[in-house]
Order: structure tokens, then sequence, then C-alpha cells
């Protein structure tokens, strides 16, 4: 979604309070694709000052995720607190800012970038997420299967080891 900033850009105001729902699907964040569940609820404000627009809020939102481990999808609530400086002057291009040359800021794109940042490269449906069986992919959070025992049994692995010499 784009906030149409020119009036505070003419400095005709030099505050604007933003209150937006926004519905968005997902996106691409270099490792997966990132669903969002439900509307985006933004809240928060712009201010100018010195030729810098200041955007500060927080951003509620859901988001569907795929366990690093068990691979299983799962839901999780995200609260970001949002603060960037947004300017259409190149001289202010160094300054942490980013450059626009519209009378637009996307505020979908500042939510998403937050949100890369916040997220962990290892994102675990739980804590103690128990993982897939490395030998038969079964999902040992809801499940279990025989193939740990034979691992951890030395005198299972021997009888085999007869087994297969013959
Ligand atoms: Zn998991
Ligand atoms: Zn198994």
């Amino acid at each position: 979604m784009k906030i149409d900033v020119s009036d505070i850009l003419k400095k005709k105001i030099f505050k604007k309070n933003l209150d937006v729902n926004l519905k968005e699907d997902g996106f691409y964040d270099g490792i997966e694709y990132i669903n969002f569940i439900g509307p985006i609820k933004f809240n928060g404000k712009l201010r100018l000052i010195d030729d810098i627009l200041h955007l500060e809020g927080t951003a509620i939102l859901t988001v569907e995720l795929v366990c690093s481990r068990c691979l299983e999808k799962f839901s999780t609530n995200v609260e970001l607190d949002i603060y960037e400086k947004f300017s259409n002057n190149v001289v202010n291009k160094d300054d942490d800012c980013i450059f626009i040359n519209s009378d637009e800021i996307n505020i979908t794109e500042v939510i998403e970038y937050n949100l890369i940042e916040m997220l962990p490269i290892k994102r675990l449906c739980k804590e103690d997420c128990s993982g897939l069986c490395s030998q038969c992919g079964i999902n040992l959070n809801n499940s279990t299967c025989d193939c740990k025992k034979e691992h951890i049994d030395p005198r299972l692995a021997k009888l085999k080891d007869l087994f297969t010499s013959n």
C-alpha cells in the first residue's frame, strides 16, 4: 500500500497520523514465501523534520511460516516497531534515508523489510519441535517410529550385521 505524502513534502502539513489496515497476500523473503493471514494493522505517524520524513509506528500482523525442523506450516503473531526515514532530496541519501522519487511511500515494503530483519533464520513451530526422523521422514511431533530404537541399541545393530553378512 502506498501512502500519499505530497501534502507533507510540500510542507502544507508537518505531521500526519496513520491508522491503516493493509490487505496483502504475502511476499518472498529470499528463503520462502511468507503468507500474511488477515490484515496488517499499522498505527503510527509521519513527521517532517529538516526535509526528512520520519515514519514511526507499530505494525501488528500474523504470518504463516514453514518450520525449519518439521517443515509444517505454522502461524505466528508479530508486533513490529517501525522507524524509518525517507527523503526526496539526494543530499540526504547517505543519512540512512530511503530515497523516494515520488510523492508516495510504500508502507508494505517497509513492513516486509522490517519483518525480514526481525524473523530468525531458524523458524520453529515450537521451541522444542522434535522435527522429522532422519531415516523415515515421519514427523516426530505427532507420531513415533522404530528407526531410532534400532539405531540406539548396539545389540540390535550387531544382529543386523550378522544377517546382512550371511
Ligand atoms: Zn516444527
Ligand atoms: Zn523413523
